[in-house]
């Protein structure tokens, strides 16, 4: 079983869900429905998922990313980050994760609670970079830049 956050570490937010029981939802496997516990964060219609093995059912929360500015005027989305869980696998691969991917490229690294909250406080401080990059760019336009 994974390891107890810190209280610290632990929201109020992430507190609630913990306590909150999971529902019975139906599920489809090879066409067969059956009952299977879902935790209260999970938006996955496990019906219309219809899997072929009981391993291959998973849990996975909403998706959050960012959109940045991309080439042309457009955007990408990036960041995208959402909890998932495969219930019933077994050893490791049974723990929840975060899946995480940076680039929007669809490859996908797992984070554990630890990992996602490392690569958060270096967002935030990455953050202050580009606020900084910002504030470096008014003051050269400003100053006409290096002409
Ligand atoms: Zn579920």
């Amino acid at each position: 079983m994974g390891k107890t956050l810190p209280k610290s570490v632990v929201s109020s937010r992430s507190e609630a869900l913990a306590v909150q029981p999971g529902r019975m939802v139906p599920a489809r496997i090879q066409g067969a429905l059956l009952s299977i516990p879902c935790p209260p964060w999970c938006t996955v219609d496990h019906v219309e998922q219809d899997v072929a093995f009981v391993a291959d059912i998973y849990h996975a929360s909403d998706r959050v990313s960012v959109s940045a500015p991309a080439m042309g005027g457009g955007t990408e989305d990036v960041l995208e980050a959402w909890l998932t869980v495969y219930p019933f696998a077994h050893g490791p691969e049974a723990a929840p994760v975060v899946a995480f991917d940076a680039a929007g490229g669809g490859e996908v690294a797992e984070l554990s609670p630890e990992a996602l909250e490392a690569h958060a406080d270096q967002l935030a401080a990455h953050v202050k970079k580009l606020r900084h990059l910002a504030r470096l760019a008014a003051v050269a336009r400003t100053a006409g830049g290096a002409r």
